[in-house]
């Protein structure tokens, strides 16, 4: 159990594809400890593998970290899949690997997301809105994508953030 240094752009692990996983297999039990453990340490809602440096599909999303939203609460998801987007949405995004952006990116309002439990049970998840947001966003982490790598303009699309 361990919180991990959460890898910033542009390094270059956030830009791999991250490789398929066999749930139940012990190896991996320990990153999603890890993951679960970095999450909590951090101010965001979700998390991908690569972010911790391990380039491997997995994401954990827990949209009730804030306030207001609940969603399906904690979700640890292995090779995960979108199977189903509609209602496109045009929404500022930020993530925990840019942590001086945000950027004005097309998403969708609706996400039906297949994946495996870490115990290898096949899940689908039928999400919508915030929580359909952190999945599209994480699926991303996964294929080696920023939010960066959607913003249409850089000169209107990208904001800095206030500095704290
Ligand atoms: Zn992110």
């Amino acid at each position: 159990m361990a919180v991990r240094p959460i890898l910033l752009y542009p390094d270059p692990v956030l830009k791999t594809s991250a490789a398929s996983v066999s749930p139940g297999d012990p190896a991996i039990a320990r990153i999603i400890q890890d993951m679960l453990d970095t999450l909590q340490a951090s101010l965001g809602v979700a998390l991908a593998a690569p972010q911790i440096g391990c380039s491997v599909q997995i994401i954990v999303v827990d949209v009730s970290r804030k306030k207001g939203k609940t969603g399906h609460g904690l979700v640890v998801l292995l090779n995960p899949r979108i199977r189903h987007q509609e209602q496109e949405r045009i929404i500022r995004e930020g993530c925990l690997s840019v942590p001086d952006y945000t950027g004005n990116v097309l998403r969708y309002e609706l996400a039906v997301v297949e994946g495996f439990s870490p115990e290898g049970t096949p899940v689908t998840l039928t999400t919508s809105g915030f929580e359909a947001l952190a999945f599209q966003h994480e699926l991303d982490h996964l294929n080696g994508m920023l939010f960066l790598d959607r913003i249409q303009s850089l000169d209107t699309d990208l904001f800095r953030r206030k500095q704290s």
